[in-house]
């Protein structure tokens, strides 16, 4: 399986550890996929800052090197404030690339977790599905901290 990640560019010089090692461990939005199955990064970038315009171009190059599933980064929807366009981007990704579209990567870190609970952040529908692959476990989320 070939996947491309697309970052927020608020997070650009992240190391991308907590993803690299969410994806060896099929945690948090990397729990789809069968462990027995190879997981390979083709592409990994930044939407290139607000308003994202390299989110238009960027998956053109992941599918050209076999992606078959893109992601977008937790940080889109733990961010201060969550990014306004992860669903926009989702549903441009879909359409424009007919490629699967998953929102999110490694699980949310509790201390993001605690904080967009208090300030009620991610009340509604739209977000609770937004965040529903990263959600994972308190036990989980603290490990990623
Ligand atoms: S908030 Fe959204 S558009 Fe802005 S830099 Fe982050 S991912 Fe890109």
């Amino acid at each position: 399986m070939k996947i491309g990640i697309i970052i927020c560019n608020r997070y650009k010089s992240c190391a991308g550890g907590k993803c690299f090692r969410a994806m060896q461990n099929r945690e948090g939005a990397f729990d789809i996929y069968d462990p027995a199955e190879a997981l390979e990064i083709v592409g990994y970038t930044s939407c290139g800052g607000c308003p994202g315009g390299n989110v238009e171009y960027t998956c053109a190059e992941m599918i050209k090197n076999g992606a078959q599933a893109i992601h977008l980064a937790t940080g889109m929807v733990v961010g201060y404030p969550p990014c306004r366009s992860v669903n926009y981007f989702k549903s441009f990704i879909q359409e424009k690339y007919k490629i699967k579209v998953v929102v999110g990567t490694h699980p949310i870190p509790q201390k993001y977790y605690d904080t967009h609970q208090n300030l009620e952040t991610w009340r509604g529908n739209m977000w609770q599905e937004l965040i529903k692959p990263t959600l994972a476990d308190e036990e989980l989320r603290n490990q990623y901290n």
